[in-house]
């Protein structure tokens, strides 16, 4: 896989539009479980990702993915933007420009293990990993249609935290009364995912 320039743009584009059109379906869901500002949080820091695009693509694919990972630590707030931030932080240390497979999804291993220590959680707690951690089953598998299969997954697994309770974050104080939403973090990483594998089709 080669990452060039105008793919890093386009994936940095494509990524930060996703987001910051979901933005008010996002505030919507943390509305029902949290404090409402999941949205707002994430179309600021995708905005600031949107205006340093340019700057950012011009990079390599490690540093422009560690920029996002910076600009949104800066910008998101709240628990999410420390979380996005850790995961694209720890990404962009280990991508660059060509790589395998394998390699792409031990970075995403290693970014999503980044992600559970900074939050003290895991698999099954109603959160943003509950997506991140089938998608990389998907990654690691390999095989046929990838984009096809990193949406359909992204979607289900989403879908799958409404049942959950949630176990951390601010959802959690709800107790019971969090099952039978879906978790606004799931929902803005079913997003990215599904950003990138529209860009992933559109270079095969
Ligand atoms: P806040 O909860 O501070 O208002 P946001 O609304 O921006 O922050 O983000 C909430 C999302 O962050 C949740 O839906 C969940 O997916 C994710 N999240 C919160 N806490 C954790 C955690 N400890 N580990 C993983 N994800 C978390
Ligand atoms: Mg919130």
């Amino acid at each position: 896989m080669m990452i060039d320039r105008e793919t890093r743009k386009r994936l940095i584009v494509a990524v930060a539009n996703r987001v910051v059109a979901g933005a008010d379906e996002l505030t919507d869901l943390d509305r029902a479980i949290g404090d409402g500002d999941h949205g707002t949080n994430m179309r600021r820091g995708f905005e600031a990702v949107l205006a340093a695009a340019d700057e950012l693509s011009a990079k390599s694919f490690g540093e422009s993915v560690k920029g996002v990972g910076t600009t949104l630590v800066m910008k998101v707030g709240g628990a999410s933007g420390p979380l996005y931030g850790t995961l694209f932080l720890s990404l962009g240390k280990v991508l660059s420009d060509e790589m395998s497979r394998e390699q792409v999804a031990d970075a995403f291993a290693a970014a999503i293990e980044a992600v559970k220590a900074r939050g003290k959680s895991e698999a099954g707690q109603k959160t943003m990993l509950d997506v991140l951690l089938p998608v990389l089953a998907v990654v690691r598998e390999g095989g046929e249609g990838i984009p096809a299969r990193l949406r359909a997954t992204a979607r289900a697994a989403a879908e799958n935290t409404i049942p959950m309770k949630a176990i951390r974050g601010r959802a959690s104080f709800l107790g019971e009364r969090s099952i039978g939403h879906m978790d606004p973090g799931a929902r803005s990483s079913e997003l990215i995912v599904d950003a990138v594998a529209d860009v992933m089709e559109g270079c095969a």
